[in-house]
């Protein structure tokens, strides 16, 4: 899934699935979305064009200079109005422009991602900033995180990836958009359930999906409409969103999104999860009032790719019961509590205070390439720089 389709701008890929069963599987998606034949044509249209993704830009700091300041957006042969959603620290870029080969995004000034993927976090203008930890379950290439601690000003982003080859990806881009103090994880959410129990004041899950929206990116997704794709996700998300609903802090809150149109990946595990942690409860985001969802009675978004904004995002914002505490946060303590001790998790630190000159040396070595970092127990896998000594 992911990989490039050979016939770009065409939504179906055959590699080794018939075009056949993936249109009925398709067909099928669309029938239990809209019981309705003009929304359903449209849904399957955009599907069959492909290339609906829309290049927004997040203004990490500074102002955004040269074209990257377009507030329409053309879709197909439609303009397409700015979002009611969008901070002013958001622009659409015009199709003919290039933002993530900008100077402006090397120097971390600015962050390019899918205009659907910040529908999702606009869910976080509904909570009070600045806030304590936010913990980024499912983070990697690092956009959600990114633009939620844009909106919420956190203490402290943790940003875990399980997949160890992609947290590179993430520290990087964290490095880049100066994202400290921050901490990169790699390890399975029930261990950062264990972890750092009711202590994430805001929790993202954008989860590992069957990734329908991928066709819409121009991207293969052979298989993203089968139900046995489907339902092996539903029962990986619950999962997923079962472990992290652990780590929220009372009063604290969960944002769960995907990039995936199936019910059952989207609103029925809502309603799952508020059944099986009725100390939740799903906000309502008046911004995204047009929005709501029609499949569930709780408050849950939809952008459909045929809407104009991107290739189609879900999201639910899932408030806990209480009140917090405090929000003084020990980030050494949060470092060395998430340091690994069981099978060996990496943890990354990107802070900017000053660093020990022995320290600072082998991170040097490490950038290098000649050190392979050493945990407490002399094992090769845990790796501690700053983001200073790595600028
Ligand atoms: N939030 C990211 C962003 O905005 O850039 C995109 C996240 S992507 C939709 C889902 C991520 O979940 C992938 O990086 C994937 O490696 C990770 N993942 C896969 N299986 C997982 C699991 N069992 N638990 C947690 N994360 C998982």
């Amino acid at each position: 899934m992911g990989k490039k389709s050979p016939r770009k701008g065409s939504s179906i890929s055959t590699n080794s699935i018939s075009t056949n069963s993936i249109s009925t599987n398709i067909e099928k998606v669309a029938q239990s979305l809209f019981e309705q034949g003009a929304e359903r044509t449209s849904f399957l249209e955009a599907i069959a064009q492909g290339e609906r993704a829309v290049t927004a830009v997040v203004r990490l700091r500074g102002e955004i200079q040269s074209k990257i300041q377009g507030e329409i957006a053309q879709v197909g042969n439609s303009a397409t109005q700015r979002a009611a959603w969008l901070p002013d620290w958001i622009s659409v870029a015009a199709p003919e422009e290039r933002p993530g080969r900008s100077e402006q995004h090397q120097n971390g000034e600015i962050y390019c991602l899918d205009l659907s993927s910040t529908f999702a976090c606009a869910t976080l203008s509904q909570l009070a900033q600045p806030t304590g930890i936010l913990l980024d379950v499912c983070a990697a290439p690092g956009g959600k995180g990114i633009v939620g601690a844009r909106y919420l000003s956190p203490q402290i982003v943790i940003g875990n990836e399980v997949i160890r080859k992609r947290t590179l990806q993430l520290i990087s881009n964290y490095k880049r958009c100066r994202m400290d103090p921050a901490l990169v994880t790699s390890c399975d959410p029930e261990s950062l359930a264990q972890r750092i129990p009711h202590r994430a004041d805001v929790v993202i899950v954008d989860a590992p999906c069957s990734g329908q929206s991928l066709l819409l990116k121009g991207l293969a997704a052979p298989g993203a409409f089968h139900h046995a794709t489907i339902s092996m996700n539903e029962g990986r998300q619950r999962r997923i969103l079962a472990n992290s609903a652990k780590t929220v802090a009372p009063g604290g809150a969960l944002l769960y999104s995907t990039c995936t149109f199936s019910r059952e990946e989207n609103e029925n595990n809502i309603e799952w999860f508020l059944k099986t942690f009725p100390e939740f409860h799903a906000v309502t985001v008046d911004l995204l009032a047009p929005y709501r969802s029609r499949y569930s009675s709780q408050a849950c978004y939809r952008l459909f790719p045929h809407e104009g904004h991107g290739a189609g995002a879900f999201c639910a914002l899932l408030q806990r019961e209480g009140s917090r505490s405090s929000l003084e946060i020990c980030i050494d303590e949060i470092t060395d509590t998430l340091r690994p001790t069981w099978r060996s998790p990496t943890v990354f630190a990107l802070r900017p205070a000053p660093i020990k000159r022995q320290e600072a040396e082998h991170s040097r070595k490490a950038q290098r390439g000649k050190w392979k970092g050493r945990d407490d127990k002399g094992s090769r896998r845990f790796k501690r720089f700053t983001a200073d000594d790595q600028e």
